[in-house]
């Protein structure tokens, strides 16, 4: 087993909201309009996986191991 872990490059989240869509637990986007992991990645790490890809400016990194 893995640990999943997100590493966030804030300068480039542009606050569109789609990982918070699709890993509400997991992510999301302050008042300061920069996306912040609020939960546990390992609590789902498919929906974790599939935010990392969705993000359409690369703001988050997969981290596993
Ligand atoms: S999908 Fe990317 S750009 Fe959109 S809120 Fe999440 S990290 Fe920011």
């Amino acid at each position: 087993m893995t640990a999943v872990r997100v590493e966030v490059h804030r300068d480039r989240c542009l606050a569109t909201g789609a990982c918070v869509y699709t890993a509400p637990g997991v992510f999301a986007v302050g008042d300061d309009a920069v996306v912040a992991v609020i939960g546990d990645p390992e609590a789902d790490p498919e929906a974790v996986r599939n935010a990392v890809a969705e993000c359409p400016v690369a703001a988050l990194e997969l981290a596993e191991g």
